[in-house]
């Protein structure tokens, strides 16, 4: 008898250890909840030892005890249990929904002395991919090599905003680069993969099937709202703007009511997701009472816009190289709003919320883009011997601007912002002709060519073609 009790005594001593263990092993458990547990499975441990000394007088008493404590301690096993199994379920679902993953990822890679460090690191204005991977602990001659071969590849262009995946390994003090993964246009990722101590360098390329697509809307706000709520794509939306940045004033042509149609390609992927723009085939307005459509034709092979009579929309410069912004202040005397007394204003101030794109009024050579004076983050244009131009206050600038490089008209150069001397948001737009500051909304700008002859023929055969394409695909 004395020795089945020691071994229930012993069992349930061990129940009682299990527990605690439980309890001890739930770290997200609430404390008043450990302490009223704690201190009710004291009064069990210290029963227990109570009924143990009385065993001989009180058998029967004992049993039920016995089977009442076993029963109280089931209870509260299985409650822990299902209390436990909620807690992780709650937890883990917020764990997955929260960066915590992200951190504790990064945490492992950190902290448990594991060789392999994961970044991603996102694009800022003029990096250079050997500038990122600098920042970084990594073997300087694995950056030189990578930065030879790609620029060998012509894989080198990173643009502001994408996101560069980098895995390294720690060996000797230095880290080797494991893979490089960066996007290099909307379609086109490049993947750098060590392998064997060299570099496989591959392009990925996602597969895209090119499909004409016909848009069109009537403008309720501005162009801009009024063309993404017909779901056109921002870049076709720039295109379309710049097409029509000599014809159409947008600060004060466009009424409410005005139309418009766009008529251009798209790329799509397998799951028919638009991962590419191509190029305007038509465009048109309806605004000044007046319906103005443009075709894309190719003349001397080069692509260009004409209207129905062939005549090519192209001038030297636009008046507004912005979308959707308002003229603020014009060129003359003001009272400058920071300075407090009256100044000529050498440019045209054009109200756009920050990120507006700006675009290159004219083609040509960039001649600035940097800090300057109180002009902010600023870019100047050389358009030919007589005209220059210039653009005030960008919060950034396009990608791949920088001194040197030539841009066509209505690439875009920068984005609106408020650096430099500026009170709020805004593109502060200058045109220098032989140096000399003049009112860009005076200028007499020369108007495009006519097709003839020929090409006035093959023009006619192509619009008719895009006409009736138009007309199928309304
Ligand atoms: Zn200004």
């Amino acid at each position: 008898m004395a020795k089945k009790a020691n071994k229930i005594k012993a069992h349930s001593a061990l129940l009682v250890e299990k527990v605690w263990l439980i309890i001890y092993q739930t770290p997200t458990m609430p404390e008043g909840k450990i302490n009223s547990f704690l201190s009710l499975s004291t009064t069990l441990k210290k029963r227990t030892i109570l009924i143990f000394n009385n065993l001989n007088k009180k058998k029967y008493l004992f049993k039920f005890f016995l089977i009442a404590i076993f029963f109280v301690i089931y209870a509260l096993i299985v409650n822990q249990i299902k209390f436990h199994t909620k807690l992780k379920e709650n937890n883990f679902d917020s764990f997955l929904e929260s960066n915590e993953l992200d951190s504790i990822k990064s945490y492992i890679f950190e902290n448990l002395n594991s060789p392999y460090k994961e970044y991603s690191y996102t694009v800022e204005n003029n990096d250079t991919l050997e500038k990122v991977l600098k920042k970084y602990n990594i073997d300087s001659n694995e950056i030189n090599s990578i930065a030879s071969e790609i620029v060998k590849k012509k894989l080198s262009n990173i643009y502001a905003g994408t996101k560069i995946q980098i895995v390294t390994k720690k060996e000797n003090n230095t880290d080797k680069i494991i893979s490089l993964f960066y996007p290099i246009d909307a379609i086109t990722t490049v993947e750098i993969k060590r392998n064997e101590g060299k570099f496989d360098i591959t392009k990925v390329e996602l597969k895209l099937k090119r499909k004409e697509v016909v848009l069109s809307n009537t403008i309720k706000n501005n162009l801009y709202s009024s063309a993404v709520a017909a779901g056109i794509e921002p870049n076709i939306i720039v295109e379309f703007a710049n097409i029509f940045g000599f014809e159409v004033d947008f600060q004060r042509d466009i009424r409410t009511g005005d139309t418009f149609e766009v008529y251009y390609e798209q790329y799509v992927d397998d799951d028919n997701v638009v991962r590419n723009t191509g190029k305007i085939i038509y465009a048109s307005m309806f605004v000044n009472n007046k319906e103005l459509s443009l075709y894309n034709f190719k003349h001397d092979n080069k692509e260009g816009y004409y209207d129905v009579d062939g005549k090519s929309v192209i001038k030297t410069l636009m008046k507004t190289p912005i979308n959707g912004a308002r003229l603020s202040s014009s060129f003359g005397m003001r009272k400058h709003p920071i300075l407090g007394y009256n100044k000529l204003h050498q440019g045209t101030d054009f109200a756009a919320s920050t990120g507006t794109p700006i675009m290159a009024s004219g083609s040509g050579v960039i001649l600035r883009a940097q800090k300057y004076k109180g002009y902010g983050n600023y870019v100047s244009i050389k358009h030919n011997s007589t005209y220059v131009t210039a653009y005030g206050h960008m919060s950034k600038y396009g990608r791949g601007i920088k001194k040197g490089v030539r841009v066509n008209q209505g690439r875009i150069i920068g984005y609106v912002g408020s650096t430099g001397m500026s009170t709020g948001p805004h593109l502060h737009y200058e045109v220098l002709k032989n140096g000399k500051r003049i009112n860009s909304q005076r200028l007499k700008l020369p108007s495009g060519k006519i097709l003839s002859n020929e090409a006035r023929n093959k023009f006619e055969v192509d619009r008719i073609k895009i006409d009736v394409k138009l007309a199928e695909l309304r």
